[in-house]
């Protein structure tokens, strides 16, 4: 089986590499004094821009703000803007642009901009890769282990734990706050390399809250038992720190124990959701660095239509308890798993493939006999017509298999259908 490749050569693929930024405290007080500015920045600039279109005069083009943005600089009254950097600046005011032009649009009008107040959503745009340095040397000529860092404008090398290998140029870095914590966002571009034709491996992915992933070929996809303990204890903790908050809602909204409290529940989220993608990051590079075409149940009709999988098809007590524990774990991180696979089989000149998930459970494999009867309990099939015995996963995933083929059968003028 061979494919047609889905992607033009001269394409360039972007991706974005998100890190958590340890800075010094001096640090940390020059980034905040540079979110302060940006922020301020956006904020003058969009009270100048409302001010006029109240009075019914045209509004300032980005041209004309940024020659204004130099004067500010120039300034007595708004000299201090001069000691943060001038690209993130110059970036919140094209933002502010395009975010007025969007909200101004009357065909499809967006939300009009807000101003931004201290602590919200902190960022800092730097749009000129040539300001950016990265020093990704892991040891001092001593030898001792030293941090990656990266030097930011203005800031200097701020030390970040580049938690994954950074493929690609960098074209921009966003630095960020969100919980009282840092952290930079590297995009990069990498050209698509020229597609070849050549045979490519094939096959179907059934999601499922028992395994997480089980595939056309048998093999079952799980985190290990001890990184999915740890994800349940990061869950626990979580819920934990909730309780905590609507007590101390309760108690003050306004207090400091509140205020405190909030943060915490914040960090607590990040964890969970931290965890759960690194083990979808994994599973999607596995997947998506060795096969070309992958066909899943299109969740969007799934979710729809088979909520009640594994509860409506009776399962054994023990499988509903373990499901419903992995169900809350793993489910949620489906629709951001598919998009992490879909981006990286087309990086690769692969495609992700979705089918009606419609009775891919209960149809037999081998002879295609349709029944609930098929399914006895959650993990087994047994065709009540032929008597084919399969892993439930790993039937429903050849049956996956076997729809995605039979679509691009279909269509064969389908950029990237087989050709068998
Ligand atoms: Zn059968």
């Amino acid at each position: 089986m061979s494919m047609r490749p889905s992607i033009m050569a001269g394409m360039k693929t972007i991706q974005a590499f998100k890190f958590r930024l340890v800075p010094t405290p001096e640090q940390e007080n020059l980034l905040s004094r540079h979110a302060g500015g940006v922020r301020f920045v956006w904020n003058k600039a969009l009270d100048l821009q409302t001010a006029r279109l109240d009075a019914g005069i045209p509004l300032l083009s980005y041209g004309d703000l940024a020659r204004l943005l130099t004067l500010w600089r120039a300034s007595e009254e708004y000299g201090f803007l001069a000691l943060g950097p001038v690209h993130p600046q110059q970036q919140t005011l094209k933002n502010l642009d395009r975010a007025l032009r969007e909200a101004l649009d009357r065909t499809n009008p967006k939300r009009f901009p807000r101003f931004k107040h201290k602590g919200e959503k902190d960022s800092l745009r730097y749009p000129d890769p040539l300001q950016i340095k990265l020093d990704l040397a892991t040891r001092d000529p001593s030898g001792r282990h030293l941090l990656p860092r990266i030097f930011l404008p203005k800031v200097g090398w701020v030390k970040v734990r580049v938690s994954r290998p950074i493929v690609g140029d960098l074209r921009n870095a966003t630095v960020t706050r969100k919980a009282g914590r840092w952290a930079v966002s590297l995009q990069t571009g990498t050209d698509v390399p020229e597609p070849t034709e050549r045979a490519l491996p094939e096959i179907g992915l059934d999601l499922g809250v028992v395994s997480f992933a089980t595939t056309s070929s048998g093999t079952r996809i799980h985190p290990d038992p001890e990184i999915l303990s740890a994800m349940k204890r990061a869950e626990d903790r979580l819920r934990w720190e909730q309780r905590k908050l609507s007590r101390k809602y309760r108690k003050g909204p306004k207090s400091q124990n509140f205020r405190r409290q909030k943060i915490r529940v914040a960090r607590a989220h990040e964890r969970v959701a931290n965890m759960r993608l690194d083990f979808l990051h994994k599973v999607s590079t596995a997947i998506g660095e060795t096969q070309a075409v992958v066909v899943v149940e299109d969740l969007k009709i799934r979710n729809m239509t088979k909520s009640a999988r594994g509860t409506k098809e009776s399962p054994g007590r023990k499988v509903r308890q373990k499901a419903g524990l992995n169900r809350s774990l793993l489910s949620r991180g489906w629709g951001t798993f598919l998009s992490l696979l879909a981006y990286k089989l087309e990086r690769r000149g692969g495609r992700l493939v979705r089918v009606d998930p419609k009775n891919t459970s209960r149809t037999c494999f081998f002879c295609g006999h349709v029944s609930v009867e098929n399914r006895p309990d959650q993990t087994t099939f047994r065709c009540v017509s032929c008597g084919h015995a399969d892993h439930a996963d790993a039937n429903a995933a050849k049956n996956i298999l076997r729809a995605g083929r039979a679509r691009s059968a279909c269509s064969p003028g389908e950029p990237g259908a087989f050709v068998a």
